[in-house]
């Protein structure tokens, strides 16, 4: 078959041996992933339902490729197969099994915010020193606990965990793990972990279920192996168990995700747990030049825990790597931006064969300054999630509890907001009120009068009658609708509009973004369910990157190196090679953190196709104060035979630090940048300064009201002029005028026959 002959031998001996166990442990762009891809391909090809293939990814991105690559081979086919990052495709598994371990199907899923949220006010209630008991080291501890399948009671139980973090001065954390657990329980919630952890639940105490997933996944393939934690090792050795037809692959060089609970000690065990193991050795790396990869190879040899591995590449040479060195991080900028330019226009390469890699997310400020002054369009990746911006997930708060009202924490988020006089007193008499009679809070907020005192209880009621006619309408509108239904009677549009501020503004363009994106969903033909529960199901697993709107758009791409996993870019620069910050000062002070350190410099720099370009800075901004910086240990573990040195001399330009404190506000906020198109001609237009504060969105699907559905009094969205409310009607239909007062613009007459109001 002729997709076959894009593999060496060892690859294809790797794709067609598809029963039983296989590992394949191998240095980076040796093919790994294309193995898999390749695989799955073939096993369509040859005849097994796509249904019962499942292939789990460490990214969302990296699945939605494969499944277009396999696509390519096998066609419409390629849908049915099981494919996502581990959360994904448990998370929609417990959907199905979620009442066997007595959750709501409809759980939520909290994020972390969510879940620290819920720490800050466990530790407040039990009056916990929230210096010692900082809510992120809490958080740690209690994903760090489940991620190696320690249930609360187990961590209460087990000496040895309590005596480690007594050692630490936090005793009481098993009792807060505790709490935490049923207090995500009672809200009909799981956080990340959890999805993993009842998985686990799941499987192990119920055998028909575990017997019915096991039949289904017939195949089971595992990229990124290196990567996964107790949790993940448990859930596929429990799957494979009856069929053993498991293949994994990874690069323990490249395993960098230790501090998140990995353990690359799951490929060795792997080799114990199945005997009959077939493991293939990849050697060639088709991605990068000869150079790169020696580098790659000089530098991974410090490393004293590795398995053995040959890694060499019949690609050209190659260009020697680069080493820059700039005397501040706004040099450093400006000299990586500039190098960019000047490649592009000597190669023909296109922006999106760039790519620049940092250890932190606070380095891309100096690249991001950089780049716009040379007018060079990028993206960040793995920056902060459309869906994690305040207003999304204000207005999500609402959708989570119209279909799930036990959710604490979205009742803690949106029950204030907008303002209706249920402050953070209230919040905390409900929530110890329900505490203490072991309800919801929800329940408390249905029955003030039965568990608290004071007068609220019209307030909570009025909130309470809103929430329960959202999930009304739910059962009668279709996502969109529903959105919008809850948007508008939450107060949400109507509160982010009257906000006339530039971040008002975005807010509310993003809030008509998301229902813009529902409507589209309500849309689609190919999913049988368009309800907005559906819709709201993974929302919470979504990154940046998935809602990648202009996928195809030609820009460098700005990421950390943790998020370059599996990526690969014709021209790569590393940033920020200084000690202290890459290897970063938190690893300097044991050889298995400083080792991790150096997988990831290896995995940056095997990254790169043709051109590596290293950079520091002798000079950087750290939290807010100008340091000095040595190079890092890592460029002197090059042999200087791969290198070629630059020194860039201090440019007295528009780039000077000076301008660093200014700007580093404005920039902070705007994570994608497009230049705008520059034309040969220039047009002057007449100076218009516009009569409204902001130009008004009009609500999507708005449709105008007759003009005898109108009175005094009623709030009105008009496309132009936004919300207002009718002061006065006069004259007889159909010449019935009407006064308005619009916020902002004062009061305005307007025929009604003409304008088109709606009734808000
Ligand atoms: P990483 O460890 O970084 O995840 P990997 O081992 O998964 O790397 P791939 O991404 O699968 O490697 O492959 C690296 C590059 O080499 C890709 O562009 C891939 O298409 C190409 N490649 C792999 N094998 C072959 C081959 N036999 N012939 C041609 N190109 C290949
Ligand atoms: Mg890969």
């Amino acid at each position: 078959m002729d997709y076959l002959a894009g593999l060496n031998p060892q690859q294809r001996a790797a794709v067609e041996n598809t029963q039983g166990p296989v590992m394949i442990v191998a240095g980076a762009g040796s093919g790994k992933t294309r193995v898999i891809t390749y695989r799955v391909a073939h096993l369509i090809e040859k005849g097994v339902d796509a249904f019962n293939i499942l292939v789990l990814t460490f990214t969302n991105k990296a699945s939605k490729d494969m499944r277009e690559r396999i696509g390519k081979v096998v066609g419409n086919e390629a849908k049915n197969i099981w494919m996502g990052t581990f959360h994904s495709v448990f998370a929609k598994i417990l959907r199905v099994e979620a009442e066997k371990i007595g959750y709501p199907s409809n759980f939520t899923i909290y994020d972390t915010d969510d879940s620290k949220s819920l720490i800050r006010t466990i530790l407040k209630e039990m009056q916990l020193d929230d210096k010692l008991y900082a809510a992120n080291v809490v958080y740690n501890r209690i994903s760090s606990a489940k991620n190696n399948l320690v249930s609360a009671t187990e961590y209460l139980e087990n000496d040895q965990i309590q005596a480690e973090d007594a050692g630490n001065k936090r005793p009481l954390l098993g009792l807060i793990y505790e709490t935490y657990a049923k207090r995500c329980y009672k809200a009909g919630a799981m956080d990340f972990d959890d999805l993993l952890f009842k998985t686990n639940v799941l499987l192990k105490n119920h055998p028909d279920v575990l017997n019915k997933y096991q039949h289904k996944f017939k195949y089971l393939m595992v990229d990124e192996y290196q990567d996964t934690n107790f949790s993940q090792y448990t859930i596929v050795k429990k799957l494979a168990a009856a069929h053993q037809n498991i293949c994994v692959v990874g690069d323990d060089a490249q395993s960098i995700y230790a501090f998140r609970g990995a353990n690359i000690q799951n490929i060795l065990n792997f080799e114990r747990d199945y005997p009959d193991l077939k493991v293939y050795k990849l050697e060639q790396n088709y991605r990068s030049t000869q150079n790169i990869v020696e580098v790659a190879n000089s530098i991974i040899a410090n490393n004293k825990n590795q398995l053995e591995k040959n890694v060499f590449s019949d690609n050209e040479k190659g260009d020697r790597i680069k080493v820059s060195r700039a005397f501040s991080d706004n040099e450093e900028g400006k000299l990586v931006a500039e190098a960019i330019v000047q490649d592009r226009a000597n190669s023909g390469l296109k922006y999106h064969d760039f790519a620049i890699l940092y250890r932190t997310n606070a380095q891309s400020r100096a690249m991001e300054e950089a780049l716009r002054k040379l007018n060079v369009p990028y993206k960040i990746y793995g920056g902060l999630s459309f869906y994690q911006r305040k207003e999304i997930k204000d207005l999500i708060a609402y959708f989570r509890l119209t279909f799930n009202p036990a959710d604490e924490e979205a009742i803690k988020r949106v029950i204030n907001y907008p303002r209706r006089g249920l402050g953070d007193t209230t919040v905390e008499k409900i929530s110890a009120a329900a505490d203490q009679h072991d309800v919801t809070m929800w329940q408390v907020i249905c029955n003030p009068q039965q568990y608290i005192q004071g007068r609220i209880a019209n307030q909570l009621n009025d909130f309470a009658v809103m929430i329960q006619s959202f999930a009304a309408e739910s059962k009668k509108l279709d996502a969109y609708e529903t959105a919008l239904y809850i948007a508008q009677h939450s107060g949400i549009l109507k509160e982010l509009h009257t906000d006339d501020s530039v971040e008002g503004r975005s807010r509310y363009e993003n809030i008509q973004e998301l229902l813009n994106g529902i409507k589209e969903f309500a849309e689609r033909e190919d999913i049988e369910d368009r309800s907005l529960a559906i819709f709201m199901q993974d929302i919470a697993l979504l990154t940046n990157d998935d809602n990648d709107k202009n996928k195809d758009a030609d820009t460098v791409s700005l990421m950390t190196i943790h998020s370059a996993k599996g990526l690969e870019f014709k021209n790569v620069f590393i940033v920020g090679l200084e000690e202290n910050l890459f290897p970063s000062q938190m690893s300097l002070t044991s050889r298995t953190d400083l080792e991790e350190e150096r997988r990831l410099f290896y995995v940056a720099i095997t990254r790169a196709e043709k051109k590596l370009t290293i950079t520091y800075a002798t000079s950087r901004y750290r939290w807010g104060t100008l340091t000095s910086c040595e190079p890092s240990r890592f460029i002197n573990e090059i042999n200087p035979s791969y290198l070629e040195l630059e020194v860039v001399k201090p440019a007295k330009s528009s780039f000077g630090d000076n301008s660093f404190d200014n700007e580093r506000k404005s920039w902070s906020q705007q994570r994608e940048f497009t230049p705008k198109p520059t034309t040969s001609t220039t047009t002057i237009r007449p100076k218009t300064t516009s009569i409204l504060p902001k130009a008004h969105i009009p609500t999507p699907g708005f449709t105008p009201n007759a003009a005898n559905e109108f009175q005094n009094g009623m709030d009105v969205e008009h496309e132009k002029f936004g919300f207002g409310k009718i002061v006065n009607l006069e004259g007889t239909l159909p010449d019935v005028k009407a006064t308005v007062f619009f916020q902002g613009l004062g009061n305005k007459q307007l025929l009604l026959k003409f304008a088109k109001l709606r009734i808000v």
